[in-house]
């Protein structure tokens, strides 16, 4: 990358200033597409004409005077797991493939009320399941840092569209790190809100107690205002967290805390995370403690804390996301969504051969895995046991949480890793070991670059926060950015 890419705010700004317009805005990116989007596949679609249609008319109500909202003009990639109205959206699987959404997801409808210009859908790892975008039925995303490395998964295309400057914004869904993760393997912002802060509507389902939609950004100012445009109270879904609790925790006014430094926070950093099991780089793990040691630097209390449950999140989680899985995706039948095979002498038949044809490798292994662990006679030991480590985890957090107002992590273990490396599903699940308890417990977390690790790649930090803490989260992030960018390692 040469050029210093261009943040959200500071084009919504020019654009409300008059010294650009949304069809210039969209016109550069789109032109940033036409050079590079063939070698990278950050998009299953693009949808120019749409968006030139949307600039066109938010120019002229700014030109009316109109106030068309805080992201007027900013285009926007979003994951295609999520709802748009007309718009193909296929969960990059072939049993999807040709549905058009009737409806609009909340977020969709909360960026089109805000201004923003959507460019496209982005790929990802069937249903949102992995960790490379390897899993995509249209073929891998490349990591525009390597081409010859993942951009990580599964919103893998969301994270390459923003790093790549296809659109200085997009959106992605993470249920055990799959914003976190592909952000840290791309050098850019990512954050999972907590759970119930964003609304689920229309974010078609993998495991619907751990899944949030959130933001993918250059930078923490961009990352906290589309949080703020997303987020909020939403009566079509029954997880939203009422407002007056949103309000109250700060977590809808999120960008004024930015700028408060870290003076006085208390920082914990999980030494479970930090190297004592197996898999993490030393690069990785030497910039965790390098932003830890800039907090520390900044007036923050740094201390090690201990929280021996975390990483039996991971082997929680991939019973407990399966379970879920394997009952949100029955509704793929060949009868009620996409792909249905022809010529079958029965429905029974028709449905069997529909979800063969039509479902991948990984989404297959995952629905037997979530059948599996819910079956009579294996329910209470594994998914019991599972729920029960689950409820371990949070109280675990909750404690730690009395004496730290955030927590600090690697985001992942690794830097972006080459294709096919991973190739044993085990190997590619333990990539996550990081991220998932956040999903378990429920509450926000956001990856920020912090330097370089392994072959000059991006390091993510982690930061993670109590239920409802995004304020706090913020704050601490903008400092590690501050820090990253003095040492000249923003990416
Ligand atoms: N990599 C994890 C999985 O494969 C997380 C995916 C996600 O967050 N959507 O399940």
């Amino acid at each position: 990358m040469t050029d210093a890419p261009i943040t959200g705010l500071t084009l919504a700004a020019d654009i409300a200033a008059g010294r650009s317009s949304a069809v210039a805005a969209l016109d550069g990116h789109l032109a940033r597409i036409a050079e590079r989007e063939d070698e990278i596949h950050a998009f299953n679609l693009v949808t120019a004409d749409q968006a030139r249609a949307a600039a066109e008319s938010i120019d002229q109500r700014l030109a009316a005077g109109e106030d068309v909202g805080p992201l007027a003009g900013v285009p926007v990639a979003l994951k295609d797991n999520m709802c748009t109205e007309g718009v193909a959206t296929t969960c990059s699987s072939r049993i999807l493939e040709g549905w058009i959404p009737p409806y609009d997801a909340t977020v969709v409808q909360k960026l089109e009320a805000a201004g923003a210009v959507m460019v496209g859908k982005t790929n990802l790892d069937e249903f949102a399941m992995g960790s490379s975008t390897e899993n995509s039925a249209f073929g891998p995303t490349l990591n525009p840092l390597d081409t010859s490395r993942v951009p990580g998964g599964s919103s893998g295309g969301s994270a390459a569209a923003v790093a790549a400057g296809f659109a200085p914004l997009s959106l992605g869904s993470d249920t055990g790190g799959s914003i976190r993760q592909p952000a840290a393997l791309c050098g850019v912002v990512g954050m999972k809100p907590s759970y119930g802060a964003v609304s689920r509507y229309g974010l078609i389902a993998f495991a619907s107690s751990l899944d949030q939609i959130g933001p993918f950004t250059h930078d923490v100012a961009d990352s906290a205002a589309l949080f703020e445009v997303i987020a909020g109270h939403d009566p079509q879904d029954s997880t939203s967290i009422p407002h007056q609790a949103l309000t109250d925790a700060g977590v809808l006014s999120v960008s004024e805390r930015l700028s408060e430094g870290v003076d006085g926070l208390r920082v914990g950093v999980i030494s479970e995370l930090m190297g004592s099991i197996d898999g993490f780089e030393p690069e990785v793990l030497a910039q965790t403690r390098a932003a830890a040691d800039a907090l520390a630097g900044a007036g923050a209390k740094v201390d090690e804390v201990s929280i021996p449950s975390a990483i039996y999140g991971l082997s929680a989680y991939y019973l407990i996301a399966p379970a879920e899985a394997s009952s949100n995706l029955a509704r793929y039948d060949g009868v009620r969504y996409g792909h249905r095979e022809q010529g079958k002498a029965n429905t029974g038949l028709m449905m069997s051969a529909s979800r063969t044809a039509g479902f991948g490798a990984e989404v297959k292994r995952r629905i037997m895995l979530g059948t599996y662990g819910l079956s009579a006679g294996y329910h209470d030991a594994f998914y019991g046991k599972a729920q029960r480590v689950r409820t371990l985890i949070i109280n675990d957090f909750e404690r730690a949480y009395q004496d730290f107002d955030v927590l600090l992590s690697p985001t992942s273990p690794c830097v972006a890793f080459p294709f096919g490396a991973k190739a044993d599903p085990l190997t590619m699940y333990l990539n996550d070991v990081a991220t998932i308890p956040s999903n378990l417990a429920g509450h926000p977390a956001l990856s920020v670059p912090f330097g370089t690790g392994a072959d000059n790649m991006p390091v993510g930090v982690q930061v993670l926060a109590p239920m409802l803490g995004e304020a706090v989260m913020y704050q601490v992030a903008a400092e590690i950015e501050r820090a990253a960018v003095a040492a000249g390692g923003a990416s």
